[in-house]
C-alpha cells in the first residue's frame, strides 16, 4: 500500500477497502469522470477497481458526489452550467467546497468553443473557484476548450499549484509551459480514434500525463466510462513506442503525485 501524504485533507473520501482491487495490480485512476450521472449499482461496480476522481457540473451535482465514499471528490459549475445557474448557486457551491474539505474543484473553467455567448460570467465563476482552490490548497480539474491560453493564464496568476488540464486537444506549444507550471492533463480513450488528442498524447512529457473517461459520455460511437482507459492505455503504448504496462505504471505514479494518493 502507497505511504499516506501527511497533507491530504482530512475530508478526502476513505479508499475503497483492499481486498476488492484486483488480484495483484494497481488500480487505475480515472482522474475525470462524472460519477454522479452513473446508476449506484454500476459506479459501486467501478469503485471496485478503480480510483475515481468524481467531477460536479453544478449545485445538485455537488451534492451528489459529496455521497460518494470512496473516491477522490471534486465540487464545481461546470461552464456549460453557468447560464443556469440560480442567484446565489455560486456562493452556495464556495460554501459546501469550503465546508466539505473536498480535495479538489471541478469541472470548472472556461468553454469559448461551445458556450462563447457566456464567456463574461463564466470568467466571473472560474476567478471565484480559483481564488478559493489558492486559500485551501485544492486541485482544480478544468475544462477549457479553445481558451486554453486564457485558462492557464488564469491558473498562473491565481498562483495554483495543482490543476489539471482535461482532455487536453489545446495547442502543443501550450504543453511545455503546462509541464513548467506543474500541471497536468489528462487523455481520454477518444485518443483512439481523435488525430488532434493523438497528437498532444505524443507531445506531451510524459510525466504530466493521466487518464480519465469523462464518462458516462458517447463520442463518436465509443461509450465513453472507465472500462474505456484500457483504450487510452493501448493507443498511449503505440504512440509512445513502449509496452502496455510501461504507459500504466508512468500514468499510475503521475496520478498519485497529482492526487496525493
Ligand atoms: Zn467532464
Amino acid at each position: 500500500m502507497q505511504q499516506r501524504n501527511s497533507s491530504r485533507r482530512p475530508g478526502a473520501a476513505p479508499e475503497a477497502p483492499e481486498e476488492s482491487r484486483p488480484e495483484g495490480g494497481e488500480r487505475v485512476v480515472d482522474s475525470h469522470v462524472h460519477c454522479h450521472e452513473f446508476s449506484r449499482d454500476e459506479l459501486n461496480g467501478y469503485l471496485k477497481s478503480w480510483t475515481l476522481v468524481c467531477v460536479s457540473d453544478d449545485v445538485s451535482s455537488s451534492r451528489r458526489t459529496l455521497e460518494i465514499a470512496g473516491a477522490v471528490r471534486c465540487l464545481g459549475i461546470h461552464p456549460w452550467r453557468v447560464e443556469s445557474a440560480q442567484p446565489g448557486d455560486l456562493e452556495t457551491l464556495l460554501k459546501l467546497v469550503e465546508r466539505s474539505e473536498v480535495p479538489c474543484v471541478g469541472e470548472v473553467g472556461l468553454d469559448r468553443r461551445f458556450v462563447q455567448h457566456t464567456i463574461e460570467r463564466q470568467r466571473e465563476y472560474f476567478k471565484a473557484f480559483l481564488r478559493l482552490a489558492r486559500e485551501l490548497d485544492l486541485v482544480v480539474n478544468v475544462h477549457a476548450p479553445d481558451a486554453w491560453h486564457e485558462a492557464l493564464d488564469g491558473l498562473r496568476r491565481a498562483d495554483i499549484d495543482r490543476a489539471l488540464i482535461h482532455w487536453y486537444t489545446g495547442p502543443v506549444e501550450l504543453l511545455e509551459t503546462i509541464r513548467d507550471l506543474g500541471y497536468y492533463i489528462s487523455i481520454n480513450p477518444a485518443v483512439a480514434i481523435q488525430r488532434r488528442h493523438q497528437e498532444v498524447a505524443r507531445e506531451a512529457d510524459r510525466r504530466i500525463v493521466v487518464l480519465e473517461s469523462d464518462g458516462p459520455y458517447e463520442y463518436r460511437g465509443l461509450r465513453l466510462a472507465p472500462p474505456a482507459i484500457r483504450m487510452a492505455v493501448e493507443k498511449l503504448a503505440e504512440l509512445w513506442g513502449v509496452p502496455q504496462n510501461c504507459v500504466s505504471e508512468i500514468v499510475g505514479t503521475n496520478a498519485k503525485r497529482l492526487w496525493r494518493l
